[in-house]
């Protein structure tokens, strides 16, 4: 079954549930919803963005309370007067707050990072959580009553079984909006912050933007479920909105799986269930009152985590077979999208890339000291050397990766020592990386199709809506251009992690061709390759040479090298012992000496 009749089936099973389910069921399937609809933010933040928080319980409280306050309270002060009128008023209201203090809260804690991001998180759900119970108004701790009903066409929604529509409906829409952005140009950008903000931040993608918006939707996500959750109940204290509740939350992205939106439906609908199920009955059968289901989730949780850390989600996928799972299509071959805009490469023979006395320490260790180098339009150049002589570390200063402590990198002319890699992208500069950086469980196709970001400019809430098909279909397109010149079109739909290593370094020259540069840095391009593989490699990069591109490439490989590159730059130490013609240097007595003499 194709997974649209899934959902359609899963449309017409919930809207015939609240006529044929007693009062309870719909109650907890109400509760599901709501609590989906945060586990969904959940499954941007950390299970697609890698960011862990404690605190999305805050922001549900956020959306409660805003709308507790205003649609209660007798005399509000005159320029608020108009939001008390209507629930629907007041969200928006909670929405805007909710944003405010998300976008506050966020460019406070989204640059911490590994265990400082979590802590940070519960620091501020925390406060949130305590402001909740002790701030004028709010009711204290024993919260506020008698919120009215929403209303929608003119109908009040005032019991279980009427405001289960508004909340499934809400839901179905946030996870069609959230696969429509997952499945986006912003949407990759989102999921290539997993690869390693240095891949991301190299292929144009702004890392912190990225953060920031799924960030803001996880947040909004939360004040919506709030809002929801404060006029099915009609009352709110701040007991659901603490720490506890925000780790229920992390609970449920867990069990369902992180990485997967479905997965945030299967994990709220398994805890919530057997949250219910196990306080029955756990009480009777131990024959005294107490929270033992705490324990039983506890041990299930640390097992869950044994045997399937990626949750319960991608179980229930593997058992449908590979053809039926939906994929990212490359649009058809003959419906031929328009081709993207080229830039326009400079002159054969023009100055591209310059290195200018650049020098980089670590402590006292001198990586690169006074390197000299140049690279041209049309040309390749080899920087090669014995490991640790420094190569990789000269890569990332003339990439923006890493800053020198003296000297200047020029590139088209321009200084760009201190320019975040993202701008330099931008310019026209486009590398691999020595040790692959790619996402191992997205397709061949959409991680290529990450190389030409810069190449689109839909932003976030067109990819929502699903209004730049026009401009995606070209970008993958353009992704299935790269692959196909580079002999991996037979691999569009396989997973990245799948290929062999060879193929992978491959596949970051597709992507890094993706960005439609004027000089591409290779970061050893040949090795794990077999010995056709090279002879294509060598092909292509002669082709690329031949169109006007200008080269870099570090490489171990010295047959591959000589054959191929028009000059090379020799490392050891840091320094640069020689350079010349390929023939030259592999008569030169230093360059025999480093590599001999050497550890290699
Ligand atoms: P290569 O790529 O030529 O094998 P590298 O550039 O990786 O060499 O490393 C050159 C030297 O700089 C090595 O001694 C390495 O240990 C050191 N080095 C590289 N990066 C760092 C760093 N971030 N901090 C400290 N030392 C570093
Ligand atoms: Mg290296």
């Amino acid at each position: 079954m194709k997974p649209r009749y899934l959902v359609l089936a899963l449309v017409i099973l919930l809207g015939l549930a609240p006529l044929v389910l007693p009062s309870f069921q719909v109650t907890l399937l109400n509760y599901i919803g709501l609590y989906t609809l945060v586990v969904l933010g959940l499954v941007l933040l950390t299970g697609v963005g890698g960011m862990t928080s404690f605190g999305q319980a805050a922001f549900v409280g956020l959306g409660a309370y805003t709308s507790a306050y205003l649609t209660t309270t007798e005399q509000l002060p005159g320029w608020l007067a108009w939001a008390g009128s209507s629930p629907w008023l007041a969200l928006l209201i909670g929405i805007l707050l909710t944003a405010s203090v998300a976008l506050l809260l966020g460019a406070l804690t989204l640059k911490l990072s590994g265990h400082y991001l979590p802590l940070g998180t519960i620091a501020w759900g925390i406060s949130l959580y305590y402001l909740f119970g002790t701030l004028d108004g709010l009711g204290g701790q024993s919260g506020v009553p008698d919120l009215p009903p929403i209303t929608l066409f003119g109908l009040a929604l005032d019991k279980g079984n009427k405001i289960f529509y508004l909340i499934w409906a809400l839901l179905l829409l946030a996870i069609l909006i959230t696969q429509n952005l997952l499945n986006s140009r912003e949407g990759r950008a989102i999921r290539a912050l997993k690869g390693g903000q240095v891949m991301a931040e190299s292929m144009g993608v702004n890392t912190f933007r990225s953060k920031m918006v799924i960030f803001l939707i996880a947040a909004l996500f939360a004040a919506l479920s709030g809002w929801l959750y404060a006029h099915t109940q009609r009352f709110v204290n701040p007991t659901p909105f603490g720490l506890h509740m925000g780790i229920d939350y992390l609970f449920m992205a867990l069990i369902g799986g992180v990485g997967s939106v479905w997965g945030a439906l299967l994990g709220a609908g398994i805890l919530t269930m057997l949250k219910q199920w196990l306080q029955d009955w756990l009480p009777a059968l131990l024959g005294s009152q107490g929270n033992y289901e705490i324990i039983v989730f506890g041990l299930l949780i640390v097992l869950l985590m044994q045997r399937a850390p990626g949750g319960l989600w991608p179980i229930l996928v593997r058992l449908v077979p590979a053809r039926h799972r939906p994929r990212t299509q490359a649009p058809a071959a003959d419906a031929r999208p328009g081709e993207l805009p080229r830039r326009e490469l400079p002159e054969k023979g023009t100055l591209i890339l310059e290195a200018r006395e650049v020098t980089r320490r670590f402590g006292g260790l001198v990586a690169n000291d006074r390197m000299n180098l140049s690279v041209h339009a049309g040309e390749i150049l080899a920087l090669i050397g014995p490991n640790g002589a420094g190569k990789s570390t000269m890569f990332n200063q003339l990439s923006g990766v890493d800053v020198p402590s003296d000297g200047e990198v020029r590139f088209l002319g321009e200084k760009i020592n201190g320019v975040p890699s993202r701008r330099i992208a931008r310019m026209g500069m486009s590398r691999t990386f020595q040790h692959v950086k790619l996402l191992p469980t997205m397709s061949v196709l959409e991680n290529v199709a990450i190389g030409a970001h810069l190449r689109g400019s839909k932003g976030v809430v067109p990819a929502t809506l699903h209004l730049e098909r026009a401009e995606e279909a070209d970008l993958l397109n353009e992704a299935r251009r790269q692959l196909d010149r580079v002999g991996l079109g037979d691999y569009l739909y396989e997973e990245a992690g799948s290929l062999a290593l060879g193929q992978q370094r491959i596949l970051e020259i597709a992507r890094a061709l993706c960005a439609d540069p004027c000089l591409l840095l290779l970061d050893e391009p040949a090795a794990g390759l077999r010995h056709k593989e090279k002879l294509a490699l060598a092909e292509l990069l002669r082709k690329l040479r031949g169109e006007g591109m200008a080269i870099l490439l570090v490489e171990h490989d010295m047959d591959f090298v000589m054959g191929l590159v028009d000059r090379v730059v020799v490392m050891e130490f840091g320094q640069k012992i020689a350079e010349g013609l390929p023939e030259d240097i592999q008569k030169n007595p230093a360059v025999l000496e480093a590599y001999l003499g050497g550890a290699e």
